[in-house]
């Protein structure tokens, strides 16, 4: 059962009822909410819609889950904020967290106080799926975070793989597809929900559809789930230009589909590109919309490329990615221009 898994404080919660979520039908004066009369800028002197109705209509016709499996959040940050402050207990639970992967699974669970557990990756970056599940059955971590495509290394897990560490753990798996949109014949977690209601999907419209300023994060889950987020969310989450932004970008799907093929045709000539230079030690395939590959010196070369005003991202930090460096992939001329200084570094 989903609520008992909930923080006991979250499940006899009783949300603040905020003026427009508790008036529904029509009127035409609004004296009820304390905004102005009038907007700064056209539209924004009322609080937006605190239920993101038309976007969550949008996406859900879009991703083809009902309305009632999907929420928004202020970006899907916002998302993994609340799930720990839903479900784990401060000082008493743990997270899991494959390593490397995003990292902000970690730092949210530790600004909240909870515990996080890693588990590295198998030596080809692969999910270890024996030690998650012995890692499961002897920790019991309340949520297990699970990325793919993974991000640094643009790696897919096979979906069966995710679906049985996910039937192993008693607690929430959290599924984050954040970069799905950009994989070839993707297969989602989401579709496993109806059968395991633990299971929670994060998408974002922050990638491929190209809105990461609009702040939109997108959580999918089972109806229980859902309604307890909505709960607990700050009433008016995400902003009116936002949702707006947000509802333009999910309509405007012929772009959506433009940008992705043409990120997929670039990330194979970058890949390829990489290979050919005499520094290069390594390239992971990435079904993202970034490449890591392994250098000589990331460090070095990281600071050549700052010079000449390009920035990416040294990922030598993380455990098992020694002088690797994560690029985003660009627009056609951004490309170029990496190349081009990429070309010119002596190693
Ligand atoms: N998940 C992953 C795997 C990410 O890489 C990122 C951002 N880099 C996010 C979530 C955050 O997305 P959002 O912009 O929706 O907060």
């Amino acid at each position: 059962m989903i609520e008992e898994l909930l923080n006991p404080w979250i499940r006899d919660l009783v949300p603040y009822s905020s003026a427009r979520s508790e008036f529904s039908g029509r009127a035409d004066v609004f004296l009820d909410a304390n905004e102005s009369w009038e907007g700064a800028d056209p539209g924004i002197n009322r609080y937006p819609d605190p239920f993101c109705s038309e976007l969550r209509q949008a996406i859900s016709e879009y991703m083809g889950f009902p309305f009632d499996m999907t929420a928004i959040g202020n970006g899907s940050d916002e998302i993994i904020d609340l799930l720990i402050r839903m479900f784990a207990y401060p000082g008493r639970d743990a997270i899991m967290v494959e390593r490397p992967t995003y990292g902000t699974y970690s730092v949210f669970a530790s600004i909240s106080g909870v515990e996080v557990i890693d588990v590295p990756l198998t030596p080809s970056l692969d999910l270890d799926e024996n030690a998650m599940i012995n890692t499961i059955n002897s920790r019991k971590p309340k949520i297990v975070f699970i990325c793919s495509p993974n991000n640094p290394t643009g790696r897919v897990y096979p979906l069966d793989k995710i679906l049985r560490i996910a039937d192993a753990n008693t607690g929430i798996t959290v599924v984050d597809e954040a970069y799905a949109d950009f994989a070839e014949d993707f297969e989602s977690a989401a579709c496993a929900i109806k059968d395991n209601p633990r299971i929670v999907v994060l998408r974002t419209l922050s990638k491929a559809f190209g809105a990461a300023g609009a702040r939109l994060g997108v959580i999918i889950a089972d109806p229980v789930i859902q309604q307890v987020f909505m709960k607990a969310k700050p009433p008016y989450n995400v902003p009116f230009p936002s949702q707006l932004a947000g509802i333009r970008a999910v309509k405007d799907i012929e772009n959506v589909r433009r940008r992705v093929e043409e990120t997929r045709i670039r990330r194979a000539e970058l890949s390829s590109f990489l290979n050919t230079l005499p520094y290069t030690k390594e390239v992971f395939p990435s079904e993202a919309n970034f490449v890591l590959f392994r250098v000589t010196d990331a460090s070095r070369l990281y600071s050549y490329l700052l010079e000449r005003g390009i920035v990416v991202r040294n990922r030598s930090s993380e455990p098992m990615l020694d002088n690797t460096i994560r690029i985003t992939i660009g627009s056609d001329g951004e490309m170029e221009r990496l190349k081009e200084a990429l070309s010119g570094w002596e190693g």
